[in-house]
């Protein structure tokens, strides 16, 4: 058995708290660990029946930005992966910035209680929005380092909190031993996601946008910005299994959990075009928010850490994502 199998092993059986798992990520990191037999239990704001995924455990619904029920919550677990967030797409975080700063309560509250209550290791999920705009003016992006965080000027508003965030962790291992894990999500997609209401992402709104397009039979849809800005986008089972890897490691220090293939949103649209078996009509809105122009991972650090890199083609991960929301509006 060599080091990476041994660790995979380590979860099992052990203590989890999950933050955020009413949400997105959360959802398939719950299913991912209760499969591997871990004890799990789960935490959100939201009440369950809004959670993307549910499962048969301690379900608790409780804001997490209020420090007592951090304390609560976070009694008798080993390990806390903190995914709470208010957060969203583009269109969200560039037009609530002060509602995603103040998930900088969360953060700084569980790594208080996890520290009081000796939790043994603390995940905190980090975003590509902390690296420097100046560093993202053009279309090709051969990938941005972790280092690239810094001189900072990341993405305001929910680019700070992260930035913050990520501080306060590192600082919590210095001063207090409390072991944390950071990893820096590339723009995650697939299916049990939010794919309508303004928080949605570039993958599931083009998904969206499309199926109604075939449904209306408009075959036209609004893609906000020229098309050609780029992104690299990370299947939802490669960042689960990101954050599984991270947590059984003793790297400390903010790693890149992101595809490192960079694609431009039309191409992103012409593959939902092939799954839709449709062309549409692009009409693109200049005005819309469309944040930094070049954005992908470079993933020396955790192929060199880690041994691994997210490997699921950004081809099949849609092809999940699209059925997904395909069904999901069919039965709406
Ligand atoms: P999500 O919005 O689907 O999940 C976040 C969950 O946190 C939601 O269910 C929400 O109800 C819950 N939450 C918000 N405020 C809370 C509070 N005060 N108390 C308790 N729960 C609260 O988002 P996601 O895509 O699953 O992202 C999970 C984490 O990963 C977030 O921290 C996010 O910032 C980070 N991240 C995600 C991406 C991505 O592409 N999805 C990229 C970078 C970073």
């Amino acid at each position: 058995m060599n080091n990476l199998e041994k660790n995979v092993s380590d979860l099992r059986g052990k203590k989890i708290l999950v933050t955020g798992a009413g949400g997105f990520i959360g959802g398939h990191l719950v299913r991912y660990l209760l499969e591997l037999g871990c004890n799990v239990k789960a935490a959100d704001i939201k009440p369950v029946q809004n959670w993307y995924q549910s499962f048969p455990i301690e379900n608790h619904i409780l804001d997490l930005k209020i420090i007592d029920n951090c304390t609560q919550i976070t009694k008798g677990s080993e390990i806390v992966i903190n995914l709470a967030a208010d957060m969203g797409g583009m269109g969200f975080i560039e037009n609530n910035k002060a509602m995603c700063m103040l998930s900088v309560l969360i953060n700084t509250h569980l790594l208080q209680a996890s520290h009081k209550n000796n939790v043994l290791k603390y995940f905190f999920a980090s975003s590509a929005c902390v690296y420097s705009q100046v560093k993202q003016q053009t279309e090709i992006n051969h990938g941005l380092k972790e280092s690239d965080a810094y001189p900072a000027d990341p993405e305001d508003g929910y680019g700070w909190e992260k930035l913050f965030s990520e501080r306060m962790c590192n600082h919590f291992y210095e001063d207090f031993g409390l072991q944390t894990r950071i990893a820096r999500f590339h723009n995650v997609y697939g299916p049990y996601g939010t794919y309508t209401g303004g928080r949605e992402k570039a993958p599931a709104a083009i998904c969206r946008k499309i199926i109604e397009a075939k449904m209306n039979n408009t075959h036209e849809i609004e893609i906000w910005g020229d098309g050609n800005q780029t992104r690299s986008f990370t299947f939802v089972d490669d960042a689960v299994t990101g954050v599984e890897k991270l947590v059984n490691s003793d790297v400390i220090l903010p790693t890149n959990v992101g595809s490192s293939d960079l694609f431009s949103i039309n191409q992103l649209v012409d593959i939902v075009e092939e799954l839709a078996g449709i062309k549409v009509k692009r009409r693109y809105n200049l005005s819309a928010p469309k944040g930094v122009r070049g954005r992908n991972s470079d993933n020396s650090f955790i192929l060199e850490n880690l041994g691994w890199q997210p490997t699921v083609p950004l081809y099949a991960g849609l092809e999940a994502t699209y059925k997904w929301i395909y069904q999901e509006m069919k039965n709406a």
